[in-house]
């Protein structure tokens, strides 16, 4: 890359987000980072990237499933560094019950955020790119954008959603120099996974061991996490020149879980 460039993560104060966050610092770019946290409780993590980089790194707290929590984010990064070259859309929620039970609001609320979000921000950043003839779109997806699972209606429909999002903003802006790609992890190690475990073992009276194997891994043949720092490799290198030809795929990143 050869000027500085702007990325903007969502949901970036914590797991996969903040990895991809700091993989980007690393590589030079400044970064926007988002949360629902406020600004206090993640200052120490922005001025760590920060300082850590060398580079600029802000925090805007938005709740990004509301179009006017996105307007907000969207406008005070392209004030505070008048461009946006990369997109991650990465925040997400999950909620499990059976489709007869699902909560209405939750269903909203997941579709909200794991879909329309992206809508919403990917309408914002495209323009900007399109006059500068370089972009890059990532959105998170999950396995679970590929496959589905028993009683994850709403997330597998809203990561199903964001991979056909995915495949048509990148036939869109294929000839503009902007890519649009889905990530599709299976399980990653991040705190949110970590702090499940002993009470998922204490619950089924099984060792913190058998819940990572045969509970969390069950579906992932390598029965290994895929790491936060793998997550932030394959998003640095989506923003590469090297995969520019890359554009609307979903790359499954998930120990093997999709070859079944
Ligand atoms: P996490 O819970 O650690 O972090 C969620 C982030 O989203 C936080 O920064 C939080 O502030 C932000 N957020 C939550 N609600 C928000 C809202 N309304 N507006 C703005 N930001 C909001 O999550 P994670 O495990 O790192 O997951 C990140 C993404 O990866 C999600 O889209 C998730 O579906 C996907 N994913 C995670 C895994 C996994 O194993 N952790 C697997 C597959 C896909």
């Amino acid at each position: 890359m050869s000027e500085v460039k702007t990325a903007i993560v969502t949901g970036s104060s914590s797991g996969i987000g903040l990895g991809i966050a700091e993989g980007f610092a690393a590589k030079g770019m400044n970064i926007v980072m988002n949360g629902i946290e406020p600004s206090e409780q993640i200052e120490p993590l922005r001025k760590n990237l920060q300082d850590t980089h060398g580079v600029d790194a802000i925090y805007i707290e938005a709740n990004i499933m509301k179009p006017d929590g996105v307007r907000l984010l969207m406008s005070t990064a392209e004030d505070a560094f008048g461009r946006i070259d990369v997109l991650v859309n990465n925040a997400g929620i999950q909620y499990v019950a059976p489709v007869e039970e699902f909560p209405e609001d939750k269903w909203e609320a997941i579709i909200a955020l794991n879909l329309s979000a992206a809508f919403h921000t990917t309408r914002a950043v495209v323009p900007g790119m399109k006059a500068r003839g370089w972009g890059r779109i990532i959105n998170i997806a999950s396995a679970h954008g590929l496959v589905a699972s028993p009683f994850k209606s709403a997330y597998v429909s809203a990561k199903h959603g964001l991979v056909g999002l995915t495949k048509t903003v990148a036939l869109e802006v294929a000839e503009h120099g902007i890519t649009v790609n889905a990530i599709c992890p299976g399980y990653v190690w991040t705190p949110l996974v970590e702090k499940q475990i002993p009470d998922t073992a204490a619950a089924r009276g099984i060792t913190e061991e058998e819940v990572k194997r045969d509970v969390l891994l069950a579906a992932q043949p390598t029965k290994e996490f895929v790491s936060v720092e793998h997550m932030a490799a394959l998003a640095n290198f989506l923003c590469s020149s090297e995969a520019s030809s890359i554009t609307g795929a979903s790359l499954p990143v998930d120990g093997g879980w999709v070859a079944q």
